[in-house]
């Protein structure tokens, strides 16, 4: 690695910095790797060395499933090559997650139990977070701190630009521009800007690295702020004296789960079931890849929120129109299953239903009411 030539900007306090971000596996990824890259050709615009990288990227890196990459940008080479010895950054500066979701709390890969978005940012640093929702929404949703810091909100919704065909949404463009206000030392609006135009050629790009900048809003959260509702994902690893040889998976007895299988921190929706028009056909219990569903006493099938990853597919094989509607996650504070609900009050419940997801509970027009394929209604 050459020495840089750079003399240390003066307005500069630390020696270095690191940004986070947080994304869906597979589908951000492309997303994540381009807001990495932008952070460190920004940054060079300036002479600042630095550099992006992925901790998974080599991993079987699953569908929707968190996590992370990360941009350290140095004063000179020697702070940046002594920032890259750790293995993954402790302490980020900036966390960025570009799904609101994730704002319920991660569990990436190589991390046991679900950590809150806030955990690795460092006091006063800034979480940013692109979604449709005020900062209060947000808060509302992400786990109490201990430490205080900033939310920011960058305007828009949960993007996809990821996979191998990558459709810009400008949302790199935007979180760009949102991190150029957070970090005005490091990564100056009118820098970043002459970056990305020189990168695309594309004033459109360079308009939303912008209004990234001018429309994020922000929130100081105090220490003790947030939600204390979601669950605690509470398991003992086993240590190497304790662990049993090779990969064993218990079997189970029919009808009993895995209490370790939770794999809803995947999850940017879930489906929510309209029981009055299920005809009780079985298409989503069969069909889930995650085998979610229970068979009810009655004969319905209720979605164990834990288990499931809100693939959609349920409501997608479900042939009877808004019977199962997947619905933004942030609208939910728990995994409770809903069909006791149900059977309690219905009409309680599917005014629950229609508020939630935005649907009629009739049935659909020019169709009856539920005809039961199984069960004995
Ligand atoms: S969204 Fe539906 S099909 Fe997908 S995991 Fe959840 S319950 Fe199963
Ligand atoms: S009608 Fe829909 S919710 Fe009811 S069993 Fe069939 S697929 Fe499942």
């Amino acid at each position: 690695m050459t020495q840089a030539t750079a003399t240390r900007p003066t307005s500069l306090k630390a020696t270095d910095i690191t940004i986070e971000v947080v994304y869906r596996g597979i589908f951000q990824k492309t997303l994540a790797q381009r807001i990495t890259r932008g952070v460190v050709l920004a940054a060079r615009q300036r002479g600042l060395p630095g550099t992006a990288f992925s901790r998974y990227g080599d991993s079987p890196e699953r569908n929707g499933v968190p996590a992370k990459q990360f941009a350290v940008v140095a004063v000179n080479d020697i702070e940046l090559e002594a920032s890259m010895a750790r293995y993954e950054p402790a302490i980020v500066d900036v966390t960025v997650a570009v799904d609101d979701t994730l704002v319920k709390g991660v569990e990436s890969w190589a991390w046991y139990g679900r950590q809150p978005i806030w955990k690795p940012v460092r006091a006063n640093g800034v979480v940013l977070v692109t979604s449709d929702k005020s900062p209060d929404e947000i808060l509302a949703q992400t786990d109490k701190t201990d430490r205080p810091y900033t939310l920011g909100v960058i305007p828009g919704e949960a993007s996809f630009a990821g996979l191998w065909v990558y459709k810009d949404d400008h949302t790199d463009w935007r979180v760009l521009g949102a991190l150029s206000k957070v970090l005005p030392d490091w990564l100056p609006l009118d820098e970043v800007k002459a970056q990305v135009r020189t990168q695309t050629k594309d004033e459109n790009a360079v308009a939303s690295v912008q209004y990234g900048h001018d429309a994020t809003t922000f929130r100081p959260v105090k220490a003790g702020e947030g939600t204390d509702a979601h669950e605690k994902l509470a398991f003992t690893k086993p240590g190497w004296t304790t662990m049993r040889t090779g990969v064993i998976v218990d079997a189970r007895k029919p009808g009993e789960r895995n209490p370790q299988f939770k794999r809803y921190a995947t999850r940017t929706q879930r489906p929510v079931v309209n029981f009055d028009t299920c005809i009780k056909c079985t298409m989503c219990w069969l069909d889930c890849p995650d085998e979610c569903f229970e068979v009810t006493g009655s004969g319905h099938f209720e979605v164990v929120y834990e288990a499931c990853v809100g693939c959609g597919i349920c409501a997608q094989v479900c042939p009877v129109k808004d019977c199962i509607v997947m619905v933004d996650e942030l609208k939910f504070d728990s995994n409770k299953t809903v069909f006791p609900e149900w059977e309690k009050d219905r009409n309680t419940y599917n005014a629950w239903f229609e508020k939630t997801s935005g649907r009629s509970a009739a049935p659909p027009k020019g169709e009856k009411a539920a005809v039961a394929v199984g069960g004995d209604e």
